[in-house]
């Protein structure tokens, strides 16, 4: 195998493979020439192309195993070696390949006589067409040169297939096809909404073009031209208006520089040029490097590292492509926006008016990309597992946010459906808008308040649409993150003003800003912590920084000035940091009036229940905190020790269970024996089954929402609450299961729409 020990080996593959390509004769006649070529060039016993064809790897070319063997061998896509290079999509490098556990023995292949094995997948834009593998009779482990110059034929060859130059090979064309075929991905719903749209990939791969360069010299230019682009961006947003910077923090900017400094980043890609491989294909190979060692590593930091490492191969392709990353892109009318992971800042980015519907293959449902597109009227769907690797730019799509599914190019049929879905939709939200104006009162006259859950200034209109009583919670923080900088008090003031404005008379707590775990500032510096839910975020930051608070707590009370203020802090844990959070409302009152400010007509301070500790000081809470709101997306990620922006875990734990319902029924019956009003303002409440069991466990403010509101409603009015209640009653005496299948039952039994 001396042949490719170097990066002249891979040279030589590419030049040879390149005038393969310009060779006529039919598809397999130029696979055939083309696993002699490997090899004969790598010095290998056998060179063979697995190429995936419906649920099989299937042999379509050999030189070295049995002739007979092409097109009759076919393996389980979990089958041998192959199946295992296709499944982790990274190579494997063995010197004893049979004594492998995945090992399968194929005899039709005569392949007993070969000791090593190395195996690469031959995949594109994260979909894989099949294994590229060459094996020797001597044991040996291949070099890293070796495994890179396989790596490089594999690439050339998935392009190949792509581009349709083996055209009328039988089997490849179902290959290709199954980018136009109709699938259905499942994924879990977090923002509802029926759309039917145009996909917009958030990271398009730039076109990768040619692979094979025709003047290395001239790449290598491009290659130093794209790589001081994308380091004086870097350099740039760091050094200069840091707003530009939104959704993505200093530190990781930071980061993103030292990486695209490295110098073995940029050696791995001039070893490709050098090679002959065009710059876009050197940047590709890598990105799908980085790609295969984050899916298959666990390690957290690792997958951080190697994410940031995938989004310069990324940045890199549009420099070399000319796309401007920092403009934003045009949008079709119908953009549906796809993406692996999206910040909030980076949702708001895009903007309501330009997306119909958001898919990401992670994320959780209380994750805040989700709680901004619920706040937009976007819907969204999540965590939809290989989304990226089967939808392209441009695919016709129907996002489903009521069920969680994604129909990626739908059939007439299947469109028709969801046309006459969407109209039925729209007509129940016209019947919902006919009880806009109706209290939500249950059969047996218990009111329930419901309240909207906002945060930026174009919620509010949600009052009047919904038939909101009030804001029930409005998060601060979204204003600080769409903003470009750190929103000034005239900024906030106006903002707050606004707001109240607009609810008329209509109550509006505020929650002062809620930083730190997953809601980072771009333009604030902030340490990397390994538990960020658990660190430095909320109420401790304000209290630590009282500057910041103390601003905002001054803006609140001037936009209040001759109204009723309510004032609420997230993620206080003891009563101590409630008392010096409250002093610093004391504090700014006095001010205040000390400049001869009007003040508010009436101000209440209330407290956020998320943290369980606070849960148990309630009774201590008395005649101190005004009101209590519940927090149930934090509280019950603390309760249940499951992080809410984990896909894995967030939905592991029902709230409708025994343990988590008993937990707020004894804050309930706490806050009653103090005499502090006490509401529910985590997305549960949104839900109709779970605003049932609230309103049984005697919760009478419910705060949620827009899209929540109708729903709840319809729901309450037809509720009896002493009979759900006890209903209830009786399900938590049992053992600690969740209860949702017999409190949907009861709901059935009482005619309950849910
Ligand atoms: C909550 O934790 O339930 C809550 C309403 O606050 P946020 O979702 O903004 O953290
Ligand atoms: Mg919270």
């Amino acid at each position: 195998m001396v042949g490719a020990a170097d990066s002249s080996g891979s040279r030589i593959l590419l030049r040879k493979l390149r005038d393969l390509m310009n060779v006529g004769g039919s598809a397999q006649e130029r696979l055939d020439k083309l696993v002699s070529m490997v090899a004969a060039t790598m010095v290998a016993d056998v060179c063979s192309i697995y190429l995936t064809r419906g649920a099989f790897h299937e042999l379509f070319a050999t030189e070295g195993l049995k002739p007979e063997a092409v097109h009759r061998t076919r393996l389980r896509m979990n089958e041998g070696l192959v199946g295992l290079v296709a499944e982790s999509t990274t190579h494997l490098n063995l010197a004893d390949a049979p004594h492998h556990e995945r090992f399968s023995y194929r005899p039709e292949t005569g392949e007993d006589p070969y000791s090593s094995f190395l195996g690469v997948p031959i995949v594109r834009s994260e979909r894989t067409f099949g294994v590229l593998v060459v094996q020797n009779r001597v044991q040996r482990l291949y070099t890293d040169d070796e495994v890179e110059a396989l790596q490089t034929v594999a690439m050339v060859l998935a392009e190949m297939v792509a581009s349709g130059a083996f055209g009328d090979l039988s089997g490849l064309a179902e290959v290709e096809a199954r980018a136009s075929k109709p699938e259905l991905l499942i994924g879990r719903a977090f923002s509802d909404g029926v759309v039917i749209g145009t996909a917009v990939l958030h990271e398009p791969h730039a076109p990768l073009g040619r692979v094979i360069a025709d003047d290395p010299i001239k790449e290598e230019l491009r290659l130093d031209a794209a790589l001081a682009q994308v380091r004086g961006a870097l350099k740039e947003m760091l050094d200069g208006d840091p707003g530009r910077i939104s959704g993505v923090s200093r530190d990781v900017l930071e980061t993103f520089l030292m990486l695209a400094s490295d110098p073995s980043w940029e050696g791995k890609l001039k070893q490709g040029v050098r090679a002959g491989l065009s710059a876009d294909a050197a940047v590709e190979r890598s990105r799908g490097e980085h790609r295969a060692k984050f899916n298959a590593s666990r390690d957290p930091y690792l997958r951080e590292r190697l994410h940031d490492l995938e989004d310069l191969d990324n940045r890199l392709l549009r420099a070399l492509a000319g796309v401007d990353s920092t403009r934003p892109v045009a949008l079709p009318r119908d953009a549906v926006l796809v993406a692996r992971e999206l910040g909030p800042a980076e949702l708001l980015d895009y903007g309501a008016d330009r997306l119909k519907g958001v898919v990401l293959e992670e994320g959780g449902a209380t994750a805040h990309a989700a709680i901004v597109a619920r706040a937009l009227g976007v819907p969204m769907v999540g965590d939809v597992h290989g989304l990226l690797s089967r939808v392209e730019g441009g695919d016709a799509l129907v996002l489903d946010g009521e069920r969680g599914e994604v129909r990626l190019r739908p059939e007439p049929q299947v469109l028709s459906a969801y046309k006459q879905r969407i109209a039925l939709r729209s007509e129940r939200a016209a019947a919902f808008a006919r009880l806009r104006n109706k209290p939500a009162i249950t059969k047996d006259g218990e009111r329930v308040s419901l309240l909207l859950n906002a945060g930026l200034a174009l919620d509010v209109h949600h009052l009047e649409e919904a038939g909101a009583e009030g804001i029930g919670l409005f998060r601060t923080e979204f204003q600080f993150m769409v903003s470009e900088t750190l929103p000034r008090l005239n900024a906030q003031t106006a903002l707050y003003r606004d707001v109240l404005e607009a609810a008329h008379d209509r109550p509006v707590t505020f929650r002062t800003l809620d930083l730190g775990g997953d809601k980072m500032l771009p333009y604030m510096a902030a340490e990397r912590e390994e538990n960020p839910a658990l660190g430095w975020r909320a109420v401790r930051i304000g209290l630590d920084r009282p500057a910041l608070l103390r601003y905002q707590l001054r803006a609140l009370i001037s936009a209040a000035a001759g109204r009723s203020l309510r004032v609420m802090f997230p993620l206080v844990t003891t009563v101590a940091e409630f008392d010096a959070a409250r002093a610093l409302v004391d504090r700014e009152l006095h001010w205040s009036a000390e400049h001869g400010r009007k003040p508010p007509s009436r101000i209440e301070v209330g407290v956020m229940v998320e943290a369980p500790a606070l849960a148990w000081c309630i009774p201590d809470l008395c005649g101190k905190a005004d009101f209590l709101s519940i927090g149930t997306n934090d509280l019950m990620q603390y309760f249940f020790a499951a992080d809410r922006s984990n896909a894995r875990v967030a939905d592991r734990y029902d709230i409708l269970s025994a343990p988590a319902l008993r937990f707020l029924r004894r804050i309930r019956d706490d806050a009653a024996d103090a005499n502090i009003q006490v509401s529910i303002c985590g997305e549960a409440a949104g839900r109709p089954l779970e605003a049932i069991a609230f309103v049984a466990l005697g919760f009478r403010r419910l705060s949620m929402p827009a899209s929540g509101i109708g729903p709840v409603k319809r729901a309450i009015l037809s509720l009896d609450a002493a009979a759900a209640a006890e209903a209830l009653e009786q399900m938590l005496r049992a053992d600690g299961a969740s209860v949702r299948s017999e409190l949907t039952e009861f709901a059935s039994e009482m005619n309950l729409p849910l």
